[in-house]
């Protein structure tokens, strides 16, 4: 089947028309601002021509052509997620609290479970998992970057280990892995791609993948259920089959907008059509869980050995491990025997040879206080990878540029030595002022 064709099960022929000649529009870009890393105020006063997202609290639209956000080091330092307009109204509609304890089953490259994390400030927990080791890889990645503090990333198959998961999430995020055809003016690639026979393979995905999320979930609790397709077979199909093995499963009727559109079949679901929603196409859907439940929150009693050191960074009252001969320290006690572990909280340190040595990840988390502030030339030799002198207790410190975390330097007589991961290091570069 075509693909106009197959639109035409839930769409009349001029709403196509309007969709298609939309997709053959231009890409419209958009941002999430780390409000832990930079004010709003600040972030406009550097970039005046950015515009708000009309529903989603620090987020803003800008010009690709006028500012590249994605080569400008604050996008190392954390300061922002560049993320779509339309794929940012999952986590604003999920709306995760800080004592939440939230499952994102699909989760890279983390644009979701970071506009979830930042939500909930550092508190409650999110499990991130992404099947494909290489995609959990990039989405710890952007966990680090951004410094957040509650995530475990791991990269499991959840239907061999669901069962353990009984009821033990109070949110969880199934973004499914779909045809992507909402996605086809970002890439073109998708849209040579797009075969019929596999929106209906991926369909009994879906189907498979929202029972396992729907078990998983805590009586009372609420599973977004999302896409980034049109088809009516991997959305309003997917949530209805769900609904008919659980009669109990009630839809979330959302804030609605002249922007939103929805299918009478389902009319509580969401789709954003960019000839309706200034963003790529999406659909989203809210379901929950009727009863209660109680979370419990157990800290855990974690290692005693490094405890001073996970102290001086203010990491108490928080489940501290050690992985690996590595030190990480996350907002609460998971079980990880049979969890493929990326990255359980803040990576914290590593130990060679004996000696502690902290992370990145550690430097990012942290708050302004506990660094040392560099002037723009000192920042500057410090994204080139240089050594230069610094004032300061010798050993390792945590130096930051407009009170933004950057990394670590070891301090020795004078001498901040570089400690920037190689990686993102940049010797050319326009810092803000
Ligand atoms: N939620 C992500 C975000 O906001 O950045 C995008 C997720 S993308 C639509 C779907 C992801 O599902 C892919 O990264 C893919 O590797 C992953 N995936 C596919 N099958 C999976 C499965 N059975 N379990 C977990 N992840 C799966």
């Amino acid at each position: 089947m075509e693909f106009k064709e197959h639109l035409k099960r839930y769409l009349s022929d001029e709403q196509i028309e309007d969709l298609l000649n939309a997709m053959d529009g231009e890409t419209v870009h958009c941002l999430l601002l780390n409000a832990k890393k930079m004010s709003d105020d600040k972030f406009l006063s550097l970039f005046p021509n950015i515009k708000p997202h009309p529903f989603v609290k620090h987020a803003y639209y800008y010009d690709k052509d006028e500012y590249e956000f994605g080569k400008d080091p604050l996008y190392d330092m954390g300061v922002y997620s560049i993320q779509d307009a339309s794929s940012m109204m999952v986590a604003y509609f999920l709306d995760a609290k800080e004592g939440d304890r939230v499952l994102d089953l699909c989760a890279a490259p983390g644009g979701k479970t970071i506009g979830t994390a930042l939500s909930m400030r550092d508190k409650g927990l999110i499990i991130s998992n992404d099947l494909s080791y290489a995609r959990a890889k990039d989405l710890s990645q952007n966990i680090e970057r951004m410094g957040l503090g509650n995530v475990l990333v791991c990269s499991n198959d959840f239907s061999k280990i669901y069962r353990d998961y009984e009821g033990y999430f109070n949110k969880i995020i199934l973004d499914a892995p779909c045809s992507g055809s909402a996605m086809f003016r970002k890439n073109d690639l998708a849209k040579l791609d797009w075969e019929y026979e596999k929106v209906v393979t991926l369909s009994n995905v879906q189907k498979h993948l929202i029972e396992l999320a729907y078990f998983m979930l805590a009586p009372g609790g609420t599973l977004s259920y999302s896409t980034c397709s049109f088809s009516y077979e991997e959305n309003e199909d997917v949530i209805l089959a769900l609904k008919t093995n659980h009669p109990e499963a009630v839809f979330v009727k959302l804030e609605d907008d002249p922007s939103f559109y929805h299918d009478p079949s389902l009319p509580e679901g969401i789709h954003f059509f960019p000839n309706l929603f200034k963003g790529e196409g999406q659909y989203l859907c809210l379901i929950k869980k009727p009863g209660e439940s109680d979370l419990s929150h157990y800290i855990g009693k974690g290692v005693k050995q490094y405890d001073s050191f996970f102290a001086s960074f203010g990491l108490t009252n928080r489940d501290n491990e050690i992985f690996h001969d590595a030190g990480y320290s996350l907002t609460e006690k998971v079980e990880t025997k049979k969890l493929n572990l990326l990255r359980y909280g803040v990576h914290c340190f590593d130990i060679k040879e004996k000696r502690i040595e902290p992370a990145h990840h550690l430097s990012h988390f942290v708050t302004k206080d506990k660094t040392i502030a560099l002037s723009k030339e000192e920042a500057e030799k410090y994204i080139r990878g240089e050594a230069f002198p610094l004032k300061g207790e010798d050993g390792f410190q945590i130096v930051s540029y407009l009170d933004i975390p950057l990394g670590f330097v070891k301090i020795v007589h004078g001498l901040a030595k570089n400690h920037y991961p190689k990686g993102l290091r940049r010797q050319k570069f326009t810092l803000a002022e």
